[in-house]
């Protein structure tokens, strides 16, 4: 499943950077799939959070793929990278998606 950031963050941007697959945006910042990755997709989309920083599901893939454990709950001073209740996927879900974003 996807990671979500709650409302603890205390948007010390530790996180930002350990995502390889540029899934976290700082709040108010719009974001896009070809963020980072090697989609084409440049279209920008509305921020999901102008106070915290924000994961998008589409884009996390629990870091499977690159790294054993999330990277972003991994550094998280405060624990508020959890698991997305609401975005449940499979190992195989996840490196497909993996897959699909960092495609040559
Ligand atoms: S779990 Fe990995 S891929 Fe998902 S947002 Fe965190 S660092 Fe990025
Ligand atoms: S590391 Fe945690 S507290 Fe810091 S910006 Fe990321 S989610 Fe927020």
């Amino acid at each position: 499943m996807a990671i979500i950031i709650t409302d603890d963050c205390i948007n010390c941007d530790a996180c930002i950077s350990e995502c390889p697959n540029n899934a976290i945006y700082e709040p108010d910042e719009e974001w896009a799939f070809a963020d980072g990755t090697k989609m084409s997709d440049n279209t920008k989309h509305e921020p999901l959070s102008d106070e915290f920083y924000y994961i998008i599901a589409d884009k996390c893939t629990e870091c499977k793929g690159f790294h054993d454990e999330p990277q972003c709950a991994a550094v998280c001073p405060v624990d508020c990278c959890v698991p997305d209740e609401a975005n449940v996927e499979d190992e195989a879900t996840l490196l497909a998606k993996k897959a699909k974003l960092h495609a040559e």
